[in-house]
């Protein structure tokens, strides 16, 4: 039976469930559809096994606007941030290691035990950062103008713009450009002689990116990565208590509480569309729902391949949309282990300072440039990059006492292999990866419980990402901004009247940030 709302979220994504909280804030009747059992997309905890709680894909958090976790007031439904110090350990095979977080002193101690002149430049090139960061950080929360555009409104945001891109000066504006457009490696050679150091920095430039960091936009990856905050501490990571899930169901309460309501297992099979404009979705099951505004919070391939038809798009957009890049190459293995890894060059019993923030495996700038070349000719990389992280050394909650969960995010693993296929390379790789492990940290194959490996092709069915890719579409310049998802529609608005995207497939991109999706409510309460 047809229903009627205000709006319709299609996706109980982080995104979509702040698009929906500030809609039904302001008093719009507001339904979402999500087509897993659970809410959050990508940002969920789930029991993978009896007393595991595991945030299954995304899991730390820094991004996570304030103004959200304040307007929504997210603490008060249970959010909290647990800060990372030490926030990285890279282990090397030669008994050393590198330590850093965001206690500076102890930063440059370790950073000093590679290279003194690096220990020297760090604080100067975070001041760099910052400075970029001064400038950048408010567009997030802006809605990017189209600079094609003959709107008074477009025209004076890009002239604001490029004023304030004036004001930076000569020195800091270059550094700008080189960040939002160039490669990560050639900054981080200026800046740095230690491999080691380098390639610590550089598994933030690649993290997501189907890209090396001599590649360029990987600065601008790099760059995403340090915009954000941690209790009010720029560029800290942290857990959340209770893992990732936390985030979006702290959020969907927010949004049931001003009246939303959330189903879930209601998978949306097409958005309906009538004379130019919207009207409402049809469930897979045929039921329909009808609203003059309908939100997706699903990737652009998604909303406008799979939920429409072609003739009720222009051409030139669904061409634009079908050309954006979803390629990937990133492996989660989630896993339960009976104890820590324990370091050979680090030797200790229970949780040590290592083990709070990301452990690497990633020794040198050409490991990770290895690694991709394997991707690249569609293997799985035989010496892949792994980052490691174990939320429990930090939250008591989401194991059985003594045990942890370890989630590996690993590079590079192509979407398309080239002579063989996932379902026979799933475990190989997995495999792989344990050996590589258990190489630096002795004994953690023996530890191992359970694990979970989900490949790109998984990620895609799982969470309903277009070929695993964990942004909903690649993060360089050609598509971030007042060209994401495409050129001419950046502002949360589609060729569809009433039809709008809030999800990361839109400015200012993927990470569980909630800018898209709350930059989006507000174009949506400016139509009226
Ligand atoms: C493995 C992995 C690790 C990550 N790690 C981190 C991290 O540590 N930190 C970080 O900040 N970011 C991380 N990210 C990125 C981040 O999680 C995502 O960019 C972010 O969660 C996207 O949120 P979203 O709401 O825009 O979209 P999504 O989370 O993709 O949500 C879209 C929702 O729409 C639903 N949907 C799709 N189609 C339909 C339909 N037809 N009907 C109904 N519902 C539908 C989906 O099921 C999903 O719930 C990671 C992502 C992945 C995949």
């Amino acid at each position: 039976m047809a229903t009627n709302y205000d709006a319709i979220i299609i996706g109980a994504g982080h995104n979509g469930l702040v698009t929906a909280a500030y809609l039904a804030k302001a008093g719009y009747r507001v339904l979402v559809l999500e087509r897993r059992d659970l809410v959050g997309g990508c940002c969920v905890t789930e029991e993978l096994w009896p007393g595991f709680k595991v945030s299954t894909a995304a899991y730390v958090n820094s991004l996570l606007r304030p103004e959200i976790i304040r307007d929504l007031d997210l603490k008060s439904y249970g959010f909290e941030m647990l800060p990372r110090s030490p926030s990285s350990f890279t282990p090397y095979q030669d008994g050393r290691y590198l330590m850093m977080g965001p206690d500076q002193q102890m930063t440059l101690k370790e950073i000093a035990k590679f290279s003194t002149r690096d220990a020297e430049n760090y604080p100067k090139y975070e001041a760099m950062l910052t400075r970029v960061a001064d400038f950048l950080e408010p567009m997030l929360v802006q809605t990017p103008p189209d600079p094609f555009s003959n709107r008074i409104g477009d025209l004076w945001k890009v002239a604001k713009t490029g004023w304030g891109f004036r004001g930076l000066g000569r020195d800091v504006a270059t550094d700008a450009v080189e960040i939002m457009t160039g490669a990560a490696k050639p900054i981080l050679d200026r800046w740095f002689e230690s491999d080691e150091l380098k390639a610590t920095i550089a598994t933030d430039a690649v993290i997501g990116a189907f890209a090396p960091p001599s590649h360029p936009g990987t600065a601008y990856v790099l760059f995403h990565h340090v915009m954000g905050e941690c209790n009010g501490v720029r560029g800290v990571w942290g857990y959340v208590r209770g893992g990732m899930g936390t985030i979006s169901n702290s959020i969907a309460s927010a949004a049931k509480k001003h009246g939303a309501e959330i189903r879930t297992k209601a998978e949306v099979g097409r958005i309906l569309v009538k004379g130019g404009a919207v009207v409402g979705v049809a469930l897979k099951d045929g039921t329909e729902f009808r609203a003059p505004r309908v939100v997706s919070g699903a990737d652009a391939n998604v909303t406008f391949v799979k939920l429409m038809e072609a003739k009720e798009l222009p051409p030139d957009f669904l061409a634009a949309v079908k050309r954006i890049d979803y390629a990937s190459a990133t492996v989660k293995i989630n896993v339960a282990v009976s104890e820590p890894p324990q370091f050979k060059c680090l030797p200790g019993q229970g949780i040590g300072p290592q083990h709070h923030g990301t452990m690497h495996v990633c020794p040198s700038m050409d490991y990770i440039e290895r690694a991709y070349d394997d991707a690249k000719y569609g293997k799985t990389a035989t010496n892949p990059m792994l980052e490691c992280t174990m939320a429990t050394a930090l939250d008591s909650t989401l194991a059985p006492p003594g045990q942890h969960i370890l989630s590996m995010f690993i590079q590079y693993a192509p979407y398309e292999l080239k002579g063989t296929t996932w379902d026979v390379e799933r475990d190989k790789f997995a495999d792989r990866c344990f050996d590589i492990l258990e190489e630096y940290a002795p004994g953690f194959k023996a530890s191992v419980l359970h694990r979970m490996v989900i490949a790109p092709p998984d990620m895609e069915r799982l969470w309903g990402i277009t070929g695993g890719n964990i942004m909903q579409g690649a993060m360089n310049l050609s598509s971030m901004a007042s060209f994401r998802p495409v050129a001419g529609y950046a502002n949360y608005r589609t060729p569809v009247r009433g039809l709008y995207m809030c999800g990361a497939a839109t400015h200012p991109g993927g990470g569980v940030m909630g800018a898209c999706g709350l930059n989006a409510a507000r174009e949506i309460l400016r139509d009226g």
